[in-house]
């Protein structure tokens, strides 16, 4: 049976994804309601706002049915939603706290608040073996400061500072693959998803 990826959609970038999916031929649907969430294979938490997600997130009664999706389930969350996905953003803010990482909001300050680079991600290797840079495209993008438990690295900047992780099912991107052509993070999350 082929699989459905919901993305959520309170708030931000969701229809990006749901334009990747689509030029991939995978089904996507948008996620409002907790009871979409029993008609998705996975999920994506798009960038946006992180406190506003999370504030509509506790409106819509979704804090807990997502959390629960997320232990079985594979979920993905770019930028904002990266915030969201966290144990710790070092404010006041609702946040699933499912991935064992501690993330900086708006980590790059105001003068190089968006930029783009070249990142070398080790794992997309299993999408194609030769590998090329993946271009990222930071807005406004936290830091991932430390992962912990289970929780590792996916992709460093050159300075080492971490902008992707993963903790099994889970994972998290300081940067939004889904606003370049480049569809390998898309792929490997399919792969999660299997
Ligand atoms: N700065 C936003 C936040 O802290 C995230 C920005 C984004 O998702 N592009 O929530």
């Amino acid at each position: 049976m082929s699989k459905t990826i919901g993305v959520l959609a309170l708030q931000g970038a969701f229809a990006e994804h749901l334009h990747v999916l689509s030029r991939l031929g995978i089904n996507g649907q948008e996620v409002r309601l907790p009871e979409q969430l029993a008609q998705v294979d996975g999920l994506i938490i798009p960038g946006g706002e992180s406190t506003t997600i999370g504030k509509l997130a506790v409106a819509y009664g979704l804090m807990t049915p997502l959390r629960q999706f997320a232990q079985h389930k594979p979920v993905w969350g770019t930028c904002a939603g990266a915030i969201f996905l966290s144990k710790d953003a070092r404010r006041e803010q609702p946040l699933l706290g499912v991935m064992d990482i501690t993330v900086e909001r708006n980590a790059f300050g105001r003068q190089v608040a968006s930029f783009e680079t070249d990142l070398y991600i080790p794992a997309l290797s299993i999408i194609n073996a030769q590998n090329p840079p993946y271009h990222a495209v930071f807005i406004r993008a936290p830091l991932i400061e430390a992962v912990h438990g289970t929780a590792h690295s996916l992709a460093t900047l050159p300075d080492g500072r971490l902008v992707a992780a993963q903790q099994g099912h889970l994972l998290a991107t300081s940067f939004h693959p889904e606003l370049t052509q480049d569809d390998r993070f898309h792929r490997y999350f399919l792969h999660l998803i299997g």
